[in-house]
């Protein structure tokens, strides 16, 4: 499933490639793939408009359009966005293609269909148009420290794991990148969120970012079938701490990795590098 990194590789892709391009005629091959407005509509309207900039918020693709209109997107599970020279090459789970005057073609493919596109008509604002954009929690990005992260769990009773995968705190973590970064930062996922030390939270929060951007930087994961707007693959799998990675000798301390079901999620970690209680040395400021 694409995450915050898969996704913001995404809009940096599409951002290098759609500013300017101009929508010359759309074709959509799968009714359930559009979210708003009907499909009639998305079909009428998004026609002519102009691709202005290309931003991220938490896992939605967020594409501002001329005269005030946008064009966004969630991958879901398995949705692709790609803009393709060759409009010839076929495409397996093609749902949405929008046709550019410049000969090129925006594709939305999506083999599950979970994945949606909305047009957000001008006078409309992207909220208006997906409520649960309103209530995405903070960037990881752009705001991210101990303190926040002591707010946002104060008195939290479910494990950090859980807390640090709910959109309404952070936006985007997903489950890879959770795992990583509480391994990074020796925190057990188990632990109860509203009980990690602020000087542990601090650690965490560096982690976090890092762990991201490391991400980023390797264009996302390999994890599912996910690829970038260009088709690549990434390859940030293969530097997994304990992602995907039980039974396999933790690569700090050589003890095993385990595996733990978290609200429904497969969690991995070390449980000698992550212990259940906190090592006594760490003392809160
Ligand atoms: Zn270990």
């Amino acid at each position: 499933m694409p995450e915050l990194p898969e996704v913001e590789t995404v809009c940096r892709g599409l951002q290098l490639q759609l500013p300017g391009a101009m929508v010359s005629e759309v074709e959509v091959l799968r009714d359930d793939s559009i979210g708003y407005p009907s499909v009639e509509e998305f079909i009428d309207e998004l026609a002519g408009h102009r691709f202005e900039s290309v931003v991220r918020r938490g896992k939605y693709i967020l594409i501002n359009l001329d005269r005030g209109a946008g064009l966004a997107c969630h991958l879901r599970m398995s949705g692709r966005l790609i803009v393709m020279k060759d409009t010839k090459q076929p495409s397996r789970f093609l749902r949405v293609r929008i046709g550019l005057k410049d000969g090129r073609e925006l594709r939305f493919e999506d083999m599950r269909v979970f994945g949606r596109l909305w047009y957000v008509p001008p006078g409309k604002t992207f909220v208006d148009v997906i409520p649960t954009l309103g209530e995405l929690g903070v960037e990881p990005l752009d705001e991210m420290s101990g303190g926040l992260l002591e707010s946002l769990f104060e008195g939290k009773k479910q494990p950090i794991k859980t807390a640090l995968l709910d959109q309404r705190l952070i936006a985007g973590i997903g489950n890879i990148y959770a795992d990583e970064s509480l391994y990074q930062a020796g925190i057990n996922p188990l632990r109860p969120a509203g009980t990690v030390k602020k000087i542990e939270l601090d650690k965490l929060a560096g982690e976090i970012q890092k762990v991201l951007k490391r991400a980023i930087k390797h264009r996302g994961s390999t994890l599912s079938d996910y690829t970038d707007s260009e088709g690549v693959n990434g390859n940030y799998q293969n530097k997994a701490g304990v992602y995907g990675r039980e039974g396999l000798d933790c690569r700090t301390c050589k003890s095993a990795i385990e595996r733990v079901k978290i609200s429904g999620r497969s969690s991995h970690f070390c449980l000698k590098c992550q212990p259940l209680k906190p090592a006594r040395k760490l003392k809160s400021r």
